[in-house]
């Protein structure tokens, strides 16, 4: 996803290191050209202007340690922000509750809600040793239903079995009931999708979250969308509070604007990144490895 973002900006600051002593006007024509590749990879504007601000403030006048060149602290100072930018530490799933722990995954249709939903439930069985079960609230689509069954089988987690004619919130409570009685240490509940954001998919969001108190509300997001699933985000987060996003379809060829954007703009962790459509392709989130991978 960051490919070319990745040979900008290692174009841009390998003139940066190749020099001796930096001025001011290096170190800002350097920073335009920065900006302008970090506009290009669909990076919200705010977040752009501030980060080059806070890059540039931190650059003049820096202390530069005798075994560095300025230019290389230039590059060790966009390195840290970029860090700081993408959420500064690793943020897994949070299973700190008494059991069975809910997660509630919410997005729209198409993002990978469902495909991410058992991926989840995948990890949490085989590393975490979690009992899990799954629940698919699209009450409008039986065969979304159909699909979390089959992943279900595939991956080897249980799934709530699928009564027709129950409203979202019945089908919700009925899982934490089984969860309970069953003995489950954690219960998905995958929502329903809607191709766009409408009133009656917040509201009905927002009352399976009233009934069910979830622990971690995680929203799905497609990073090939770009700023279309940061605003995603920030509608979700402002009706029904989130509490991490799960970024998906990063082995594309997003721009990678998303995944710059993301925290900043919503102030929300992204906990995970889906790399595939395997069951195993997904990625914990560790802002120190992403930056890492923009500056190659
Ligand atoms: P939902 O409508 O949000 O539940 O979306 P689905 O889970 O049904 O996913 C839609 C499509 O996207 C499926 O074909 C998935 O295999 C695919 N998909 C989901 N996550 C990823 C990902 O991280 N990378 C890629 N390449 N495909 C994905």
């Amino acid at each position: 996803m960051f490919d070319t973002l990745s040979d900008r900006l290692g174009g841009i600051l390998d003139k940066l290191k190749r020099r001796g002593a930096l001025t001011e006007a290096d170190v800002g024509e350097a920073m335009r050209e920065v900006r302008r590749a970090l506009i290009e990879a669909d990076v919200a504007l705010d977040v752009v202007r501030s980060f080059t601000d806070r890059v540039k403030n931190r650059a003049v006048g820096v202390e530069v340690i005798k075994s560095v060149t300025p230019g290389q602290m230039v590059v060790k100072i966009v390195h840290d922000e970029l860090v700081a930018t993408l959420g500064s530490d690793a943020d897994p799933i949070d299973l700190n509750a008494p059991a069975p722990v809910p997660i509630l995954m919410v997005g729209l249709q198409g993002s990978g809600k469902t495909t991410s939903t058992a991926k989840i439930a995948k990890r949490l069985t085989e590393r975490g040793k979690r009992k899990v079960l799954m629940a698919s609230l699209d009450t409008r689509r039986p065969a979304a239903m159909e699909q979390l069954a089959t992943l279900g089988k595939q991956v080897e987690v249980a799934t709530l079995p699928i009564v027709a004619g129950q409203s979202a919130v019945q089908i919700a409570k009925r899982a934490i009931e089984a969860a309970k009685l069953g003995g489950y240490d954690v219960v998905m509940l995958d929502t329903a999708g809607r191709v766009t954001l409408d009133e009656a998919l917040m509201a009905e969001v927002a009352e399976v979250k009233a009934a069910t108190g979830p622990h971690e509300v995680l929203l799905v997001a497609d990073s090939l969308t770009g700023q279309d699933a940061v605003n995603t985000a920030k509608a979700f987060d402002g009706r029904v509070g989130l509490t991490g996003i799960v970024l998906t379809r990063a082995d594309g060829d997003g721009r990678g604007g998303a995944a710059l954007s993301m925290r900043a703009v919503t102030g929300k962790p992204i906990k995970l990144l889906g790399t595939g459509e395997k069951m195993d392709a997904l990625e914990d989130f560790d802002p120190h490895r992403v930056a890492g991978r923009i500056l190659g």
